[in-house]
């Protein structure tokens, strides 16, 4: 985590302290989405919130910008309560933090030209007055996400992916907010493009000292951006903590699980890691197992597995996991089992 200068206070940038999302359904139930997630992230931070499909990372980023409120639990943002935010409240909230999605595509207007896209958000926030003042505005965003003044004039199908995801992040900082929440912002795209994007968010944070939540379901996508990782199963938070501990030290089996599917240039190779890595698929957010939720697809599951659900408890300084065996493990108790 980088320096951070004008001396504000050491609270954190954002705060999650027990939220829980159910979403009552018809036909599925009550789906637990997520379930008791604490979190905090530092000013000029870079969180990756990593965990396969379905495991409550859109529904994280939807309560962090106030796109949906939480069933219950405390979130902050900028010392902002989250959840009470309304009027004025809310709007300066959705001016601090922003959302960047996985398919800008989906959020450009197909007959808007970029310039009137971008130049929409400085309007509507009040942010630009005169037609003069859009237009350099504009130009000062799309150079800095590294796009040429004359994309103004384009409509979206005229953009390649990486551009359009570079219109996407212009748009969110054109109201200029401190916390970016990217949602799978490069899964879509090209690999050989992925780097560039990422590359370009590693200096806007650097240069406008912005915090991000960069979400993504492939571990390997966050390596090079994040400070520190959180790695959701089943709408709970199993591991986190600073990029290198996580990554280094064996300790929830599903982080490993998810570092064995990491690809690998050998494409045969991959299938047969992905497929000995992580065994069937992430249950029903509807019917989450009893104990620790991973249990059912776990290599090191034992009955106390299946019975008592994990406490998220310390490693270290800013290391947490949630797993009976390897917290057993570390405590030095006899283990009774090998592992494959
Ligand atoms: P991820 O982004 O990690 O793939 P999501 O947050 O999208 O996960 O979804 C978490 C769980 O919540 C899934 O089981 C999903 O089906 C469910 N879910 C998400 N949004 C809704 C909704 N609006 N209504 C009902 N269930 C939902
Ligand atoms: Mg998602």
């Amino acid at each position: 985590m980088p320096e951070v200068g004008g001396g504000s206070s050491a609270e954190p940038m954002i705060e999650l302290r027990d939220v829980v999302k159910h979403y009552r359904t018809r036909g599925r139930g009550v789906v637990h989405a997520i379930d008791g997630v604490s979190l905090t992230v530092g000013h000029g931070e870079i969180l990756g919130l990593v965990g396969e499909s379905g495991c409550g990372k859109s529904t994280t980023a939807r309560l962090l910008t106030a796109l949906e409120q939480p069933t219950s639990g405390r979130i902050t943002v900028a010392g902002r309560d989250v959840a009470g935010a309304r009027g004025s409240g809310l709007r300066e909230l959705r001016r601090t933090v922003q959302m960047v999605f996985q398919d800008p595509y989906a959020s450009l207007d197909p007959r808007q030209r970029i310039g009137d896209a971008i130049g929409e958000v400085l309007r509507v926030h009040g942010l630009a007055g005169g037609k003069e003042d859009v237009r350099r505005e504009v130009t000062r965003l799309l150079e800095l996400v590294g796009l040429l003044p004359g994309i103004a004039d384009r409509f979206p199908h005229q953009l390649s992916g990486g551009q359009r995801q570079r219109v996407g992040i212009a748009r969110a900082l054109a109201v200029r907010p401190q916390v970016l929440v990217l949602d799978e912002p490069v899964s879509a795209l090209d690999v050989s493009v992925r780097a560039e994007i990422i590359n370009l968010l590693a200096r806007l944070r650097d240069e406008l000292t912005l915090t991000y939540v960069f979400i993504s379901h492939d571990l390997a996508m966050v390596r090079h951006l994040a400070d520190r990782v959180a790695v959701m199963y089943l709408g709970q938070v199993v591991e986190e903590g600073p990029w290198e501990a996580v990554s280094d030290s064996a300790t929830h089996p599903y982080t490993e699980a998810l570092q064995a599917a990491v690809p690998v240039a050998d494409p045969e190779l991959e299938r047969s890691r992905r497929t000995g890595s992580v065994r069937g698929e992430v249950p029903d957010a509807a019917r989450p197992p009893a104990g620790c939720r991973f249990n059912p697809r776990c290599p090191l599951a034992e009955d106390v597995c299946r019975e008592v659900a994990p406490e998220l408890l310390p490693l270290g300084a800013a290391h947490r996991y949630a797993c009976h065996v390897r917290q057993r493990e570390r405590a030095g108790a006899p283990s009774g089992r090998g592992v494959s």
